[in-house]
Order: C-alpha cells, then structure tokens, then sequence
C-alpha cells in the first residue's frame, strides 16, 4: 500500500478529547473516526488489524472444534421476555418497534437466539456436544460510552455457545475454551492475566475474565501473591480484620450533635471507623433497602444486586429515605420496622460498635448484633480491597488495573429450561442442555494491545496483529537512485507477498520518522543515499532502540524471514 493513497489523516497534536492513550493514538493516527457517542468507523489501518485478530480467533474456535454460523442483530423482544433477561438488561437494551409496532432489540448477546435455534435442530444425546460461534455486531446502550474503543454501544463480538448433555461436558467445553482463548491471546503477542468473575446480567454460575494488564485498565483486579488468587472487584473476597471490643456492654445512647457522617461520628467520639457501624441506603426495584456494613467498608454493588436478585439497583434519594421513614444521619437498624435489612458479614467482626439511633444528632454505643438488631439477609457484600486477608490462604491481597478481553461463563441450565431446550437421553428421558458462553470484543482486544503497547511516539503494534509487517520509508526521494531503488524493493516486497506500507510522499525525514513512529508498524526499513553509498539499507524495529545496516541484496528474503518471527 502506498502511503500516498492511504485513506486517512495523521494528526499533529493529540486530541483533547480522548483520555485514554488507545483513544488518542487511534484518532491520532487517523485509525478510526466517532460516529456517535460510543459509536465508531475503522479506516483502513485499524481495520486490517482488526481483521487479523478476527482470523486468529476464527482459527482457534475451529481448531477447538468449534462451527461457525451467522446469526442476526435484530431479534425479537418476545424471546428476550421468555428468560427474563430484557429486565437483566434494562436501559441497557436498544430496542425498536417495526412498522407493525412489534418491538424488537439490537441484540447484546446470542443466548436467547442461539438457544431457539439449538431447540429446533437437536433432539438427542447423540446431537451434543455442540460449539457455535459467529463473529457479528452487537449493541450495548452503556450509560457511559468512554474511552474510545474500550466502553463502546456498538461493537464486533465473537461469541461461542458450548451444548452438553451434562456438567462433566460443560467443564470439557469450558477448559476447551479457556485454552482456546489462552492461544488467541499469546497469538495476539498479548500476555494476559485469568481472573475469577462476576456473571453480571448473562447470569450463570462459574465465569472467568481474561484482562490485559494496565495502569490505565478502568477494572481492579484482587490477588494474592502467596497462592495466586485473583479476582476481579465484583467479585473478589477477603478476610477482613477482626475488631478487638472486649465484652458485650449494655446499649448506651449519646448527643452527637452535627454529626452525621461516620467520619465525624467517629472524631466526635474518638473511636475509628472500624469501630462503628455505616447505614447505606439503595433503592432496588422500587424498593429502599437498608444496607448495615461496617464503617471501615464499602459497599460491593455487585455483590449486593446478587443477593437481592433485583434488575434495578441504585443510592437512594434523600427524599426516598425521609419517607421511608428514616433519619438520615443518624439512621439505624434498631427498632427499625417495614424495611428490608440487609447486612454485611463484617458486622459479626467486632462488638460494641457506635451505630445511629434513628433520632437526629443522637447515636448507640454498645451496639451488638443479634442482641440488639436483626436482619434480613446477611452476606459478604463489601468491597474487597488490598491489605485485607486472601478469602484461600490468609496472605496479604494486593490489588493492580487491567482491561477485560474476554469473558467465559458456564450458564448451566436456567436458558435451556426457560427456552425449553431439550434433549432426550440414551433411557428415553427429556433434559434441559447444559451451556456455557464465551466472548471477546474485538475492538477492545484491538484498544487493549495499543494500551499495553506504546511508547511516546506512537503505537507499538505486536507483530500478529500489525495492519503491515513492514514500512518503506525512503529519505530524499528526489535523489533519482533513492526514488527508483524505493519503487523496485516495493514492487519486490509486493511480488513476494511481504506486507508493506510504502511512504512514497515528498516529505522530510522528520515527518516520515515521526508518522511511522506514530502508525507502529513493527519493520521500518530506510532508504536513503547515505544507505545505497554502502548498498545497504537500515532495519529498525518499532519496539527497539537501535537500527542496523542490511546489504540490500537478499533484503527481501531477509524481510521475509523476519516478519514471520517475532521479536518480542
Ligand atoms: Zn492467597
């Protein structure tokens, strides 16, 4: 490809309105263009490079024996209302009425689709197991489109469905996948990390996230350094420390004048936050409910939504609380009637704890669980941060940013059932099929890459997924020997099938190092008269400091060579 006719613009100057580094250096480079909020164009050099991460997936999912098949975005709601999962969804569903007024949705995933058409096709045991994918656009209306290709409303997904007869098969399907993904991601020249997972809105039991480490990554990853734990935030446990408070006291009520949060509370009192017992108020479909965790802790959203297993859950409004009949500020679980309680297990962790009283500038000290409260859930639902105990072998967790890649669940049966996905036994008896899901978003793998690789400059792209192997960069093309030695190595280059970007555009030295740099192509072969003075050109790798001189005869095979290895 020639430069010249290349569509697309580099720019000079970072644009102020992208944040993160992939975001800036693909609109930079002039790699992708916004639509609309979380909604993008790729031109040329983005899309090659996501059309080689699309290979490298399509060749993985079909060695794991995986069949791929297309089906549509648009779906109807109906199916959607079948699993309960348009609720699951929420806002975060796009959804439309045709002429007829029948509503459909712009699908976020294939669960409910894939299901309907597995129901149709397959009636016994000896139809399973299955593994279907397809590589097609989904829709997500997120309620913060960021970040440029990472947090997206519409994006390119591969997504396989495993279909078994039992759990001992979906496990198979399950690690089947999970080395699959492995391979694309050590394809890909992307070292990622395995993380324990939340299954959010898709549901299901068992789920692991893949994530490319980052300091810019918007997930926090827990782990522990001693045996490996790791976890994402939603989902990760700890062992909180245990609060030393000597015997139970009796109930003693205090004046806490103008304190109302438990930062004050505790100044006032000169006891710690761990000392002390936080109220949070959300609001979960339609409903407020009283969250009690320990003053030291926050709230785990995640966690909390699992346990209520409400669609719907958000802080309260202050005017929610008042007129549910609470003092906010001093709110507390004693006495407190007509309200949901839920708790944190870190409120078994201590006794005599300072808590609110339910009347203003008043609060409890001496406050014990059971003796002076109950509740009606309790659960870990706090947030689990580093320097707290690993919930495996009580070492210290640490805690470091990632960006997810990739997200497999095993989602058992609740699909199957709903949908009435069966299968009929070797005995004759009618089961529902045993599923699992897997996804990548290919734009975000593509972000993630540039994330992880990167320098000052410009973009660093591995070698696999590099939209060219090689970029042709001849200095001082009025020189006629420069000018006409360029012309033969590219149409040489393109003869023997190398991958190349030929900067045939009169420009300075400056501005092509500088855009070449920008692009990331990892070869940069240079052309200038001070090379062709000792027949030589001058090969630098993207990734690497130092160039070297290479005798141009035999350069193409050399080129060859290179480009099929990889450096880094
Ligand atoms: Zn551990």
């Amino acid at each position: 490809m020639r430069l010249s006719k290349l569509f697309g613009k580099t720019l000079r100057e970072t644009p102020s309105e992208a944040t993160t580094v992939s975001h800036q250096l693909l609109l930079k480079a002039g790699m992708i263009h916004q639509v609309a909020a979380g909604v993008y164009s790729y031109l040329p050099l983005a899309w090659r490079a996501l059309r080689k991460i699309e290979n490298i997936i399509r060749e993985e999912m079909d060695a794991a024996g995986g069949q791929e098949l297309m089906m549509p975005a648009l779906q109807p709601v109906e199916l959607w209302q079948e699993t309960g999962r348009d609720q699951a969804f929420g806002k975060g569903l796009f959804t439309l009425f045709d002429r007829r007024e029948r509503k459909l949705c712009l699908g976020p995933t294939h669960e409910e689709v894939i299901t309907e058409l597995v129901r149709y096709n397959v009636q016994s045991y000896r139809d399973l197991p299955l593994l279907l994918y397809h590589i097609q656009t989904k829709f997500r209306d997120e309620p913060r489109p960021r970040a440029g290709l990472i947090r997206v409303r519409e994006f390119t997904m591969k997504d396989l469905y495993s279909f078994d007869t039992d759990e001992k098969g979906l496990g198979q399907s399950y690690n089947k996948m999970l080395q699959a993904y492995q391979n694309i991601y050590a394809r890909c020249g992307l070292p990622t990390l395995l993380v324990e997972a939340d299954s959010g809105a898709i549901g299901g039991k068992d789920s692991h996230e893949f994530m490319v480490i980052t300091e810019s990554g918007e997930d926090e990853v827990i782990y522990c350094p001693s045996c490996k734990y790791t976890a994402n935030t939603d989902k990760a446990e700890s062992i909180k420390s245990k609060i030393e408070g000597g015997e139970p006291l009796p109930l003693e009520e205090v004046s806490t004048p103008g304190a109302t949060t438990i930062e004050k509370v505790s100044d006032f009192l000169k006891v710690p936050p761990s000392h002390t017992l936080k109220a949070v108020f959300y609001f979960a479909d339609g409903k407020v409910v009283f969250v009690i965790i320990r003053g030291d802790l926050e709230v785990n959203e995640v966690k909390l939504k699992n346990i209520l297993h409400c669609f719907e859950l958000r802080l309260a409004t202050e005017p929610e609380v008042i007129e549910a009949g609470i003092v906010a500020g001093s709110a507390s679980p004693i006495g407190i009637t007509g309200i949901k309680v839920v708790a944190d297990n870190s409120i078994t962790s201590g006794v005599n704890f300072v808590a609110g009283a339910n009347k203003p500038d008043t609060h409890f000290r001496n406050v014990n669980y059971p003796r002076d409260f109950s509740v009606d859930l309790m659960a870990d639902i706090a947030r689990a941060s580093a320097g707290e105990g690993c919930p495996r072998c009580g070492g210290k967790l640490s805690s470091i940013h990632g960006i997810e890649v990739g997200h497999i669940f095993k989602l058992g049966t609740f699909i199957s059932e709903t949908l009435r996905a069966l299968f009929i036994d070797a005995n004759g008896a009618s089961h529902p099929i045993v599923m699992g899901s897997y996804g990548i978003g290919l734009g975000r793998l593509l972000a993630a890459a540039i994330e992880q690789n990167h320098d000052d400059k410009g973009i660093i792209w591995p070698l696999p997924i590099a939209p060219y192997h090689i970029y042709l960069c001849p200095l001082h093309l009025e020189n006629p020997q420069v000018a006409a030695t360029s012309e033969n190595l590219y149409a040489d280059f393109e003869t023997q099938g190398l991958e190349v970007l030929f900067d045939d555009r009169e420009e300075s030295p400056g501005v092509k190092f500088n855009d070449a740099d920008l692009l990331g192509i990892p070869i940069r072969v240079t052309i200038s008269p001070r090379t062709l003075e000792k027949d030589s050109v001058e090969i630098k790798w993207r990734s690497q400091k130092e160039s070297q001189l290479m005798p141009l005869a035999g350069i193409t095979a050399t080129l060859k060579e290179l480009s099929l290895a990889n450096p880094r």
